[in-house]
């Protein structure tokens, strides 16, 4: 039995054996299968409890649109009242720009420990391990970050990222780490009082804060962090620093538009009206505060957004990483995210990753998808990913990056469709060969034997079950 390695898989171009490896590791596929349920529900039972969620979706997809078409404008004055608020604003057009920026703040303040809140961008950047290199430790404060980083391997989802896990999978994580005595973590509640006695120890030490942004508020210069369990809080008031870490396309013009996508935020990705916590931070304390930082930065990074924001790709800068996508997806659903090899997995990943990497660096990511619609369908930003999974597909053919089965296949196909009689005909003797070959048999069985995962087909047909049910 094959497993997939969520430490070392770290190649898009991979994808096909680490997806192969991911449909036959039992442990994955049971976490998946538990996870993917309850964030479909949870969604479908948020957005019922609106009157007019679309109407909700529209205005937040026009509250986003129209800060990306003024970025420059947005990110201007966001950066004017941050520093009006005492705070400070450096930009970064690579990874690696960021990682410097980011390490010379934490050795002004000769720091030894960071806590660090969510932060998918610090992920794009390998922040952490770039910060480690050079003697400063990191502690993850989110709790499935928190466990991912204990077992040394990288977010398989954004805002789940240990959903790749078992209960007793993580119970094992922490009798190894952590000296537990007598104490038992057989209970879901025992693991998460466990992380918090640790963490609390972290809080209290850390001399930098690092965060990531959900929205930068261009009117205010406030930086809005969502999270469910408080920790972005802790992170971003208890140290003496406070450093936000987020990409361009985060601003919007003001708190109105700001609210707008909470709105769908929420209820997208973890099906609440509005996350636990939703807190606003401008600059550094004031002598009135009675807590908070007493400097405050954010660093927003480029990595390629600009150019994504400058071509047919456009659309894809109103993600604002719920889930959603991933969570309907059923090739997601299947193979979970290491499959993907990168940060972003899912449709949404499988858009970005070549976008941001360069579109060899990722062959395969556009082609894993069944277009079955219901990325769109569901996310909040009606991005229309599809339709930029078919263009990516398109390049992939001009440059002679399509696999060659499919080109040819396409070729094929593309000159009998110009043909109707040959076409009619060429499909009834298709059909009359797949009858007399049995295709029954070559397709996998509808019943699989008690303990084998299902295959990717069968999961494809339940989850299309599951969304007639749902939608
Ligand atoms: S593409 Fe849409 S559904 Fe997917 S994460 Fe982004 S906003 Fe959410």
């Amino acid at each position: 039995m094959k497993t997939i390695d969520p430490i070392n898989t770290t190649n898009p171009n991979g994808f096909k054996n680490q997806a192969s490896a991911a449909l036959e590791d039992t442990n994955l596929q049971t976490a998946l299968q538990r996870a993917k349920s309850g964030f479909i529900e949870k969604r479908k039972k948020a957005i019922h409890l609106v009157d007019d969620f679309e109407h909700l979706k529209t205005q937040a997809q026009q509250a986003k649109q129209s800060a990306l078409d003024n970025l420059n404008h947005h990110l201007a004055l966001f950066e004017k009242n941050v520093v009006a608020s005492g705070g400070a604003v450096h930009r970064a057009k690579t990874p690696a720009e960021l990682n410097q920026i980011v390490l010379k703040i934490c050795q002004q303040q000769n720091a030894k420990l960071v806590t660090k809140g969510k932060s998918m961008v610090s992920e794009e950047t390998h922040l952490n391990a770039f910060l480690e290199k050079h003697g400063i430790s990191t502690a993850e404060t989110d709790l499935g970050e928190y466990i991912i980083q204990l077992a040394k391997e990288k977010p398989s989802h954004i805002i789940a990222p240990a959903v790749h896990k078992t209960r007793q999978q993580v119970a094992e994580l922490f009798k190894h780490n952590h000296e537990l005595g007598e104490r038992d973590l057989e209970e879901i509640r025992a693991l998460v009082d466990e992380a918090r006695a640790m963490l609390r120890k972290a809080f209290l030490l850390a001399d930098v804060g690092i965060t990531g942004a959900n929205l930068l508020v261009a009117d205010t210069g406030s930086v809005a962090i969502v999270t469910n369990e408080g920790n972005g809080d802790l992170t971003a008031t208890l140290p003496k620093t406070h450093i936000v870490t987020a990409s361009i396309e985060k601003v919007v013009a003001n708190m109105e538009d700001a609210g707008k996508i909470l709105q769908v935020l929420g209820r997208s990705a973890t099906g609440q009206a509005m996350s636990t916590y939703t807190s606003f931070f401008n600059g550094p304390r004031r002598t009135e505060d009675l807590d908070g930082p007493s400097a405050f930065h954010v660093v927003i990074l480029d990595n390629g957004r600009s150019d994504i924001l400058n071509s047919k790709y456009k659309d894809m800068m109103r993600c604002i990483k719920c889930g959603a996508c991933l969570n309907h997806c059923p090739v997601y659903g299947a193979v979970g995210g290491h499959a993907y090899g990168d940060v972003y997995p899912g449709p949404m990943g499988s858009v970005l990753t070549p976008l941001m990497k360069g579109i060899e660096q990722a062959t395969p990511l556009p082609n894993a998808s069944t277009f079955c619609g219901r990325c769109e369908e569901v996310c909040p930003m009606s991005i229309p990913l599809p339709e930029l999974l078919r263009q990516l597909r398109n390049d992939q053919a001009t440059k002679g990056l399509a696999p060659k089965l499919q080109s040819m296949a396409l070729g094929i196909y593309g000159w009998l469709a110009r043909k109707p009689r040959l076409f009619q005909l060429t499909m009834g003797m298709f059909g009359r060969v797949v009858k007399l070959f049995k295709v029954s048999h070559i397709l996998p069985q509808e019943t699989p034997a008690p303990d084998a995962p299902d295959t990717f087909v069968q999961q494809w047909k339940k989850s299309k079950q599951g969304h007639s049910e749902n939608e």
